[in-house]
């Protein structure tokens, strides 16, 4: 039994195959899954076997071209398709692991012309209307995807995943919302459930007995016109009759307007649904969402929310979780932040997935920290995330590295985005790379604002120095009630019943999020009261576990501003900007845009609207404070200073190289990168 994880590190017996432990690889896009990147696959996957995972599962493979997720995404229904996906079942199973293929048609969530779903009704989330199947077209499907679980048998998995959540095919038959239909497919419950029941039973019939077959069953739809509890249990019972081997935990539909995986839901929020679901079967099942620390997942266990817990994005993040929390290294874990920004938001831009805080994830034949046959003596100025992750991997790879910075504290900015509520994960990357940096051998020097003349000596220096906020200029800004983000986040200023924010950037928000908080408000990462603020309910009360959102009102009224027209937070991420907007809206926060600031007086802020035609004309805001987020500029002092002295073996990254379109996952990565070549 292990001593810190037994719940964890307890093999789970499937009958015909045992699995080393609870934890599961989720399912996640990563974008090399069209046919053409099989070895970088099977390398991705490997990373991650021999960091010790029990099972994992691909990312999603359509059964057919109508299935695709977007034009030519990945589909497997030829023999010849399969025998090439042996590059990567061979390799996984040559390390002793064991892995999963995803089985996904999009439904009406799929983003090309050629959708099918049991209803004509068009998504709010694609701009596609998808035809309606006839019923030999839905008999069809079901062949399709059994013939896809007969390929993957061939291919070498050990099974597949029926992808049944998140509002995609399967699931859409499940609800009148998206099923209209009046023949057998549609009417009453049992007829919805007759496409699922159908695909599984006859699946299994084809497959054989020995073979893993996990149905992803969507426990809580986060919809209004969701499936009720009763209907959930039904189905879960049909599918555990129907042959299923596992039942793993969906939630929420992609068009649910309520976050299920960012940053901002609290660890394990929705655990609970799933232990309702594990009394009513007797197969095991997986839970999943926001479980990012093995402690975490343990406590789950050790609850019996589940037998089994899914970890998609913290084993991007960090492949080795499992073997470093076998080993007592938990605090070595680099711990997945829930951001989106390098692996969701990228999937939905059609880009390569990877992460933010480990650049080498789905990278892993390009990008690698070999050891060093050339040691030299380097410099890194600046301890920012851009200066810790260039001289913890230099160091990893035996260089002797110093790492300066002025402040008495690594992290840069980063200390400051950890003080905003919801994105309290920035301690874990903060705690990892104080660790990184004992173990690699950094030699960190605080308190040492660097000059030129510190840094004779060295083969090369690195210059990391970040950014300063923007002047923006406004006549009156050195007026008392004028804040930069800075005193708010950093220094803790005294911030007033009246406050106007200018600048609606990343920074903008997150003030703002900041200061919609009082002490008194409720804790963030308390997941009764972030379920109650969104409106999550239980399944069993009401359909689709969705009520009325309770979002508490700020204590302060806060106005937004931007210059420019359109949307405010237009830029924020891809799959996260809507749940900072929604939050803020719903506490009150006024966003005003299209504007020019006149002054800054002790009455608050006059501004002029852009629109000439407008009866506007100016307006002043009273404020008792102004907070100015208004973008940043490089730190470049130092390195123009040093390039003069030292010529090319002087390099400059993260927000000191540009500092425009600056964040985190850029400064990581081209620290990363840098060091990987000197
Ligand atoms: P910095 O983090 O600015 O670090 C530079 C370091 O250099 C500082 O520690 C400074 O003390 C040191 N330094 C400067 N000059 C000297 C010198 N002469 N000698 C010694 N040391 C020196 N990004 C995201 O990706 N996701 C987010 O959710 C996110 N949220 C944010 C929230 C807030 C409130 C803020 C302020 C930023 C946020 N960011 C986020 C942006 C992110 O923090 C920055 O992009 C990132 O920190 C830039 O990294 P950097 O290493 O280039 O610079
Ligand atoms: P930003 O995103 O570039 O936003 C700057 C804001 O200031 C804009 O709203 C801009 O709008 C305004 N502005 C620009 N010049 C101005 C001027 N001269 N006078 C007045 N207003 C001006 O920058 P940021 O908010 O400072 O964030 C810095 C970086 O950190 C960003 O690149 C961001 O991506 C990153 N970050 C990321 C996150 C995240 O969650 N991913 C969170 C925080 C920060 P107008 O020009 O229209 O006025
Ligand atoms: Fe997690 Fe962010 Fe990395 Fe995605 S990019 S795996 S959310 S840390």
């Amino acid at each position: 039994m292990h001593p810190v994880y037994p719940n964890l590190f307890e093999p789970l017996d499937l009958g015909f195959t045992q699995l080393d432990n609870r934890i599961l690889m989720g399912s996640m896009h990563t974008g090399l899954e069209d046919g053409n990147h099989h070895e970088r696959l099977a390398a991705y996957f490997c990373e991650r076997v021999r960091g010790g995972v029990g099972l994992m599962v691909t990312g999603g493979y359509a059964p057919n071209i109508s299935g695709w997720v977007k034009p030519f995404a990945g589909m497997l229904v030829t023999s010849r398709a399969a025998r090439k996906h042996k590059i990567v079942t061979d390799a996984v199973h040559e390390e002793g692991g064991k892995i999963a293929m995803q089985i996904l048609h999009a439904g009406r969530y799929a983003y090309h012309p050629l959708a099918v779903a049991p209803s004509k009704i068009k998504s709010p989330i694609t701009p596609f209307k998808p035809r309606e199947l006839s019923g030999r077209g839905v008999e069809k499907q079901i062949g399709a995807f059994v013939r896809c679980a007969v390929l993957a048998r061939e291919a070498g998995y050990d099974g597949i995943e029926v992808m049944g959540s998140e509002g995609y095919l399967i699931n859409e038959f499940l609800v009148e919302h998206t099923n209209q239909r009046n023949d057998k497919w549609g009417g009453n419950y049992a007829n919805r459930m007759r496409f699922a029941l159908e695909i599984v039973q006859r699946t299994r019939e084809a497959v054989g007995s020995d073979f893993i077959i996990i149905y992803r069953l969507s426990v809580i739809d986060l919809i209004p016109q969701g499936s009720n509890w009763d209907e959930v249990v039904q189905l879960a019972k049909g599918i555990e009759k129907a042959g299923a081997t596992i039942i793993n935990s969906g939630i929420g539909w992609h068009e649910a307007r309520i976050p299920t995986i960012a940053t901002s839901v609290p660890r394990a929020a929705f655990t609970w649904v799933t232990e309702k679901l594990k009394q009513e079967v007797s197969l095991p099942v997986i839970t999943s969402n926001r479980i990012n620390m093995p402690d975490v997942a343990e406590k789950v266990l050790a609850d019996g929310h589940a037998d089994m817990v899914s970890m998609a994005r913290p084993l991007l993040a960090d492949p080795e979780f499992a073997i470093k929390a076998k080993n007592n290294r938990s605090d070595e874990i680099n711990t997945c932040i829930a951001c989106n920004q390098a692996c969701l938001d990228h999937t939905f831009n059609s880009k390569l997935s990877s992460c933010l805080v480990n650049p080498r994830a789905c990278h892993e034949t390009e990008l690698n920290y070999l050891t060093t046959d050339k040691k030299k003596r380097i410099a890194v100025v600046g301890a920012g995330p851009a200066g810790l992750s260039a001289s913890t991997v230099l160091a990893s790879r035996g260089h002797i590295v110093d790492l300066y910075d002025a402040a008495g504290e690594i992290g840069g900015q980063l200390n400051m985005a950890k003080m905003v509520p919801g994105k309290e994960e920035f301690f874990e990357t903060l705690r990892y790379y104080n660790k990184q940096l004992e173990l690699t051998g950094v030699n960190l020097s605080l308190n040492t604002l660097v000059d030129p003349s510190m840094l004779s000596g060295y083969d090369e220096v690195i210059v990391a120095t970040g950014v300063s906020p923007r002047n923006p200029k406004i006549p009156g800004q050195d007026n008392k009630r004028v804040l930069s983000y800075i005193d708010v986040l950093r220094h803790k200023a005294a911030v007033g019943e009246q406050v106007v924010i200018i600048g609606a950037g990343g920074i903008g928000f997150d003030v703002a999020e900041f200061l919609i908080h009082s002490d008194a408000s409720p804790d963030v990462q308390d997941s009764a009261s972030w379920l109650s603020a969104w409106g999550v309910a239980d399944p069993e009360d009401s359909r689709g576990g969705v009520v009325a959102a309770k979002f508490p009102k700020s204590p302060r009224g806060i106005t937004l501003m931007q210059r420019s027209e359109g949307k405010l937070g237009a830029k924020l991420g891809k799959t996260t900007g809507w749940i900072h907007r929604s939050t803020l809206k719903q506490a009150g926060v006024a966003m005003v845009g299209g504007l020019s600031y006149e002054e800054i007086t002790d009455a608050g802020i006059k501004i002029s609207y852009n629109d000439t035609n407008s009866s506007a004309g100016d307006e002043t805001f009273p404020a008792d404070n102004v907070v100015l987020c208004a973008g940043q500029v490089p730190n470049r002092e130092l390195y123009d200073m040093l390039v003069e002295q030292l010529g090319s073996n002087v390099h400059l990254i993260g927000g000191a190289h540009e500092a425009s379109e600056l964040d985190a996952k850029r400064a990581i990565n081209q620290g990363a990168r840098l060091a990987a070549k000197l």
